[in-house]
C-alpha cells in the first residue's frame, strides 16, 4: 500500500482553520500548517512512503517435517543436546547451531542493524555463520532455504528482544538467504500456530519434552559447576558428565510418549467431546507419576556418584547473574567466563533456565491482577456496578488459580527431579521472595529483560549466605541491564558487605574483563579463606583433621554426597568442615552410649 502524503494543493496553500472548538484543536491545526511548510520547504512533501508490511514467511508445513531440519540453540549445550534428543523423539530432524563465538558477532554486526544489543549481534551472526557452513559444506543456497528452519525465543518487547525477529530478516537478506524462514516461540503467549502452519506441531508431547529436557540440562549443569572445582582428577566431572548427557539423549530420543492403547483406549479415545481430554489427562498424569526421567536421572546419579572430590580446598562462590542470554550460554558471548572463574580458582553458582520460566509464570499472575476488569473493550467498571465488577473479579481470580497450579507443578517436577540426584542441584528460587527483595530499588512491573530480577539477586545470594561475590553479566547495548546498574549502585550503598561487580559483555575487551574480575575474586577469596579459619576456630579442627577424616569415610568423598548447608557460611570447604565436626561429635557421642550399653 502506498501513500501520498500531501497533495499538490496543500503543497501550495496552508490547510485553512476549520471547527476550532477549543484551544487544543486550535493547536493541532497549527502544528499541522507548520508540519506541512516546513515539509515544503525540505522537499519532503510530496514524498511516497511505502506502509510496512510484515513479511510473509514461507510456511513449514507438516508435509514439509520429514525432509526439513529443525535448528535452534542459545542455551548450554547440555541442555541442547537434550532438547535435540527430545525433537528427535517427537520425529524431527534438528540440529543445534553451535555455540556462538566472536567471528559470529562480528558477522552480525556485518549484516545487521547497527545499535543493537550484544546478544542479538551474537545470535543473529550465529544463524547467518552456520548457514554458511552448511553452503561450505556443498548445500546450495535455495536447498538451505527449503530444507531448514530457524526455531527461536521471541518477544514484542519491551526492550530490543522485540527487534530479533526483524534483525535475523534483515541479516539473512543482506547475506544472501533472503526467505529463510525463523519461527518465533513467543516467550509470554506459545507459539503462533498459524505462523507454524503445522510444521511444528505444538501439542502437550512437545511441550513436556521440552521441558523436561530443559529441567534436566539444569539439573546437569548446575552438578557440573559443584563438583568440577573439587574433582580429585582433573577433566574426571566433565569425563562423567559427558557419558550421561549421551544417555540422556538417548532416554529423551526413545521415550515412549503415552497415548490411550488396546481396545478400551481406542474406544475411549475416540468418544466424542471426551476422547480428547481423556488423552491429554492421561499424558499430563504419566508426567506426574511416571518414573521413565527419574529412573534415568538415578543411573546418572549412580555414575556421578563415582567422582571421587576433596571438598577441602577453600573456594569462593561466585554466583553468576545478569541478561538472561549473557548469563547463560558458556562461550564467548559472556567471554566464557564461568570457565575463567574456575580456572581462577571459584566455584560458580549458575542460574538454572527454571528460575526464568518461574519468573514468566510470575509476572503473568501479576499482570492478571494488575488488568482485572481492565479488557480492551472496557474500563473498570462503575463502582455500583457488582454483577461486573464481581464477573472480573471471579474471572482474574479463576486465570490466577491456573498459574498458580502451573507453579506448582512446575516446582514438584523440579524437586523430583532435584531429589534423584541427592538434592545436589540447588532449590528453584522463591519469586515471591525475589519481589519482595527487589521491588523497594526496582519496580517489579517494570518488564524486559531480568525486570527486578538483577536487583533482588543479588540481595538474595549475598544475604542467604549462599554466595561470597555477585557477578553481573550485561550485554553491551542492553536497556534493561542499564536500569539496573543504576537500582544497583543504591543496593550497593545499603549493604556494605556485598562484593558485587557488574561486567559488561561485548565482543571485544575479554582481556579487560578478566582483569576487572581477577580483581573482585582476590575480594572474595579473603572474605572465603577467613571464613574457613573462623568455622575451623569454631570447631576446634584443624584442616589437616578434617582431611584425614574425609579421607577415612570414602562416602565424604563421593561427588554426590549432600553437605548440608549451614546457617552464616557460605563456602563448600567451610560447610563441609562444620559437617565433619558434627560427624564426629555424633560418632563420640555414639562410642559413649555403646560404651555405657556395654
Ligand atoms: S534484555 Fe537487554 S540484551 Fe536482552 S534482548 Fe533485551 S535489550 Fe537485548
Amino acid at each position: 500500500m502506498s501513500t501520498n502524503l500531501t497533495d499538490d494543493s496543500a503543497a501550495k496553500t496552508p490547510t485553512p482553520l476549520v471547527n476550532i472548538t477549543s484551544k487544543e484543536e486550535l493547536i493541532r491545526q497549527k502544528v499541522e500548517q507548520e508540519r506541512a511548510r516546513l515539509a515544503r520547504e525540505m522537499g519532503i512533501d510530496a514524498q511516497v512512503r511505502e506502509h510496512f508490511n510484515k513479511p510473509v514467511e514461507n510456511p513449514f508445513t507438516a508435509s514439509q517435517r520429514a525432509n526439513t531440519t529443525l535448528l535452534f540453540g542459545g542455551l548450554t549445550w547440555k541442555h541442547e543436546y537434550l532438547i535435540h534428543g527430545a525433537l528427535e523423539g517427537l520425529g524431527y530432524k534438528c540440529e543445534a547451531v553451535p555455540t556462538p563465538n566472536v567471528e559470529a558477532f562480528q558477522l552480525g554486526k556485518e549484516y545487521g542493524n547497527n545499535g543493537q544489543c550484544n546478544p542479538t549481534y551474537f545470535t543473529v551472526g550465529n544463524l547467518v555463520q552456520h548457514l554458511q557452513s552448511l553452503e561450505e559444506k556443498g548445500l546450495s543456497r535455495q536447498d538451505i532455504i527449503d530444507k531448514y528452519v530457524f526455531f527461536t525465543a521471541g518477544a514484542c518487547g519491551p526492550c530490543r528482544f522485540g527487534m530479533y525477529e526483524a534483525e535475523y530478516r534483515l541479516a539473512l537478506r543482506n547475506s544472501g538467504f533472503d526467505g529463510f524462514r525463523v519461527m518465533l516461540f513467543q516467550q509470554a503467549g506459545g507459539l503462533d500456530q498459524s505462523e507454524a502452519e503445522a510444521g511444528l506441531d505444538m501439542n502437550v508431547d512437545f511441550f513436556m519434552a521440552i521441558l523436561n529436557a530443559m529441567n534436566m540440562g539444569d539439573m546437569i549443569t548446575d552438578v557440573g559447576y559443584q563438583v568440577r572445582p573439587f574433582e580429585a582428577e582433573k577433566d574426571e566431572a566433565d569425563a562423567a558428565i559427558g557419558e550421561c548427557m549421551d544417555y540422556l539423549h538417548e532416554i529423551f530420543k526413545t521415550h515412549r510418549k503415552f497415548t490411550l492403547e488396546g481396545k478400551i483406549g481406542s474406544f475411549v479415545k475416540n468418544l466424542p467431546k471426551v476422547g480428547g481430554t481423556a488423552e491429554y489427562m492421561g499424558k499430563f498424569i504419566d508426567q506426574l507419576y511416571g518414573t521413565d526421567y527419574t529412573d534415568a536421572l538415578k543411573a546418572v546419579a549412580d555414575r556421578l556418584a563415582k567422582v571421587k572430590v576433596d571438598r577441602t580446598r577453600v573456594k569462593p562462590i561466585v554466583k553468576t547473574t545478569g541478561e538472561f542470554w549473557a548469563q547463560t550460554p558458556e562461550g564467548d558471548g559472556n567471554f566464557n567466563m564461568f570457565r575463567f572463574l574456575e580456572r581462577e580458582g571459584a566455584q560458580v553458582l549458575v542460574e538454572p533456565i527454571g528460575t526464568w520460566i518461574m519468573y514468566m509464570i510470575h509476572q503473568a499472575k501479576q499482570s492478571k491482577r494488575d488488568r482485572k476488569g481492565v479488557t480492551a473493550e472496557e474500563a473498570m467498571p462503575s463502582a455500583w456496578r457488582i454483577d461486573k465488577r464481581l464477573k472480573n473479579e471471579m474471572q482474574m481470580r479463576k486465570a490466577t488459580a491456573k498459574l498458580t497450579l502451573a507453579e506448582s507443578i512446575f516446582k514438584r517436577e523440579w524437586n523430583r527431579l532435584r531429589e534423584t540426584l541427592n538434592g545436589i542441584p540447588h532449590d528453584l528460587t522463591d519469586q515471591y521472595e525475589l519481589q519482595r527483595m527487589g521491588h523497594p530499588f526496582y519496580n517489579s512491573r517494570a518488564g524486559g529483560g531480568e525486570g527486578h530480577l538483577e536487583v533482588a539477586k543479588n540481595i538474595y545470594y549475598s544475604n542467604k549466605d549462599l554466595a561470597h561475590m555477585v557477578l553481573s553479566l550485561k550485554p553491551f547495548g542492553c536497556m534493561p541491564s542499564t536500569q539496573s546498574d543504576g537500582a544497583q549502585s543504591a543496593v550497593v550503598n545499603l549493604y556494605k558487605e556485598m562484593i558485587y561487580l557488574p561486567v559488561e559483555t561485548s565482543g571485544e575487551g575479554e582481556i579487560n574483563a578478566h582483569s576487572r574480575v581477577q580483581m573482585a575474586l582476590g575480594e572474595a577469596k579473603v572474605k572465603a579463606k577467613q571464613e574457613m579459619a573462623r568455622v575451623l576456630e569454631e570447631t576446634g579442627l584443624t584442616l589437616d583433621q578434617v582431611r584425614e577424616y574425609q579421607d577415612a569415610h570414602p562416602e565424604l568423598q563421593s561427588a554426590l554426597y549432600k553437605v548440608p548447608h549451614h546457617k552464616g557460611i557460605i563456602g563448600s570447604a567451610a560447610n563441609f568442615a562444620k559437617h565433619v565436626s558434627e560427624l564426629m561429635k555424633k560418632e563420640a557421642r555414639e562410642r559413649v552410649s555403646n560404651y555405657a550399653a556395654d
